[in-house]
């Protein structure tokens, strides 16, 4: 037992004075405490954030929804504004995890989730994420589930979540609050790739406390499908997650936006994921255009071909599932 101390303040501004270098937050704590179990992460202080008043879903001043960090992935999914207007992030959270863990799981802690490459969870092993330095195991080693864009030498690991996929497709923002005051970053901009600091996940900086994400008021509510391919049909990480976005004028997509899971360290959206088909006759020979692009072309690991044919694949299908109409 590695001893730590505990505290639950109830008001944002204790939290942060509360936090230093030794400390993390924890929310639902369904990441945090098996990293804790497994040795991997050992923090001298716990700061227990359930006491904030950040379970709030409220509507913007520009007519779009603010979700409070501490709302749970379950109450999430099922809120009746989330169903009826941003469906494609109920279907995203639904996809992920049990409803035991969505019942626990939080949108802050979703977001700050950690990989789920096998060697970051084994302490006997050299992990450059866990231990910088140390090397990565993954490179030669078991890595089915690892990066097709975006890896470095030093790093392979994509980002697990099927919520962020779904919040990169709708352009969501994230609000942080830390020592140095308060920030808003766009979703697509929150995680980082590995470069030769694969132990930095995001672009947090110590302290910061995500308070909130913003979704803005278009939610492709009518038009929009969440496609994750995993092995098996429940209870997996995605091997890709495909996010698709459409807005039809009858046979004619006079706007989308795309967002891709499970083949990065950060969910990847194409051009922001603000330009993926603009004005076009929606045609599967388009799809398949646009399936090509990001995975073929900038394609790093040649070792999962499998899954840049899957990606390519899974893009057409998302696409062409989001111009049929949301299946509700
Ligand atoms: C068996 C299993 C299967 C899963 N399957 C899936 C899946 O298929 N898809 C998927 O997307 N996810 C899946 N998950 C992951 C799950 O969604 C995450 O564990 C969960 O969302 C994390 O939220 P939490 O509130 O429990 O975070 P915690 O475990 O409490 O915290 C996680 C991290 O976030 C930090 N943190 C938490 N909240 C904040 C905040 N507001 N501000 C700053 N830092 C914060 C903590 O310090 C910690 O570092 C699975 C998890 C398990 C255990
Ligand atoms: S891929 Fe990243 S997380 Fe996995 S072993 Fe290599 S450095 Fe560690």
């Amino acid at each position: 037992m590695t001893p730590f101390s505990y505290q639950r303040p109830e008001r944002i501004d204790q939290a942060i004075a509360l936090h230093g270098p030794q400390s993390r937050y924890i929310a639902g704590g369904t990441n945090l405490l098996d990293l804790m179990k497994e040795n991997v992460l050992q923090p001298g202080q716990l700061i227990d954030i359930n006491g904030l008043p950040l379970r709030e879903i409220e509507q913007t001043a520009e007519g779009g929804l603010r979700i409070g960090a501490l709302v749970s992935n379950a109450d999430l999914a099922w809120h009746p504004q989330i169903e009826q207007r941003y469906p494609l992030l109920s279907k995203a959270i639904l996809a992920g995890a049990s409803p035991q863990l969505r019942n626990m799981a939080s949108t802050g802690g979703n977001l700050l989730q950690r990989t789920r490459c096998y060697y970051f969870y084994d302490t006997a092993t050299p992990c450059n994420k866990r231990e910088p330095g140390s090397g990565c195991s993954a490179r030669d080693g078991r890595n089915r589930i690892h990066a097709i864009l975006g890896a470095s030498e030093h790093c392979v690991a994509v980002h697990p979540s099927d919520m962020c996929v779904a919040l990169a497709a709708l352009d969501a923002r994230v609000h942080v609050e830390g020592p140095h005051g308060k920030r808003r970053l766009e979703l697509v901009d929150f995680h980082r790739l590995p470069g030769d600091q694969p132990q930095q996940d995001n672009v947090l900086v110590e302290g910061e406390l995500i308070t909130a994400i913003e979704l803005p008021v278009e939610g492709f509510a009518s038009h929009c499908a969440y496609l994750k391919v995993r092995d098996r049909a429940s209870y997996a990480f995605a091997l890709v997650s495909v996010a698709a976005a459409l807005e039809m004028d009858g046979d004619i997509i006079r706007r989308g936006r795309i967002a891709l899971g499970g083949v990065a360290h950060k969910t990847l959206a194409p051009g922001g994921g603000r330009r993926t088909a603009q004005r076009q006759a929606c045609r599967t020979r388009m799809f398949r255009r646009g399936g090509r692009s990001p995975a073929a072309r900038r394609a790093t690991a040649r070792r999962q071909c499998f899954q840049v044919d899957l990606a390519r694949r899974a893009i057409v299908r998302a696409l062409t599932e989001a111009a049929g109409g949301t299946v509700r």
